[in-house]
């Protein structure tokens, strides 16, 4: 159920880190490494579905596009529905939209009015590979919220602990990081 410290360790190391991008000063965590390791995937993979499996999930939302590469991933070990939150003008019917701070730019984010109206009473896990400043997982979880169904938890392959950009999104909703980073 929870992973061990070589786990964790095994799975920061197979994460890596490009300094400066997409600009200088940002040290951008390259989840592409993970990925391509089909252990360290397998992993990480497990661990989320032996987590959620007792939540009584209806939908998995993943956030555009890292989200979207767990999110689906786990949506279906669980066997249960997936759906994108996007950003702008990505989305093709009707949508709700919500604006959001990055740690590097400014951004919106969209789901479609009736994402999760196919089942009742939906409880909803979003999903994300990091939280920087933690803008992007606010507005995706007050989305969720806005189109009538219950987000439970956020849960984030990485935090960035040093920019405490959980302590906002926790007055919403429940949050789970696999790994901090310091
Ligand atoms: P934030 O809204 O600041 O929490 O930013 C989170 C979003 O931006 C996520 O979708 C991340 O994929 C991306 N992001 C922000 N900072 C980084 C970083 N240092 N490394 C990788 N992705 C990042």
């Amino acid at each position: 159920m929870t992973l061990t410290i070589q786990e964790k360790t095994f799975l920061m190391n197979s994460i890596r880190d490009i300094v400066d991008f997409p600009k200088p000063g940002i040290v951008f965590k390259d989840i592409t490494t993970l990925l391509a390791d089909k252990e360290a995937y397998g992993v990480l993979m497990k661990h989320l579905q032996e987590r959620y499996a007792s939540y009584e999930l209806t939908h998995v939302a993943g956030i555009d596009a890292r989200g979207f590469i767990f999110g689906a991933a786990l949506a279906q070990m669980l066997g249960i529905g997936f759906v994108p939150i996007r950003k702008k003008g990505k989305l093709p019917y009707t949508t709700v939209s919500e604006k959001y701070t990055l740690e590097y730019g400014v951004d919106e984010v969209e789901v479609h009015i009736d994402a999760f109206s196919n089942i009742d009473s939906p409880k909803v896990l979003l999903i994300d590979d990091l939280i920087a400043t933690g803008g992007t997982a606010y507005a995706a979880a007050n989305l969720i919220n806005k189109v009538g169904a219950e987000c439970v938890e956020a849960c984030f392959i990485m935090g960035l602990d040093f920019l405490s950009g959980q302590s906002k999104l926790r007055d919403i909703v429940n949050v789970y990081t696999v790994i901090g980073v310091d």
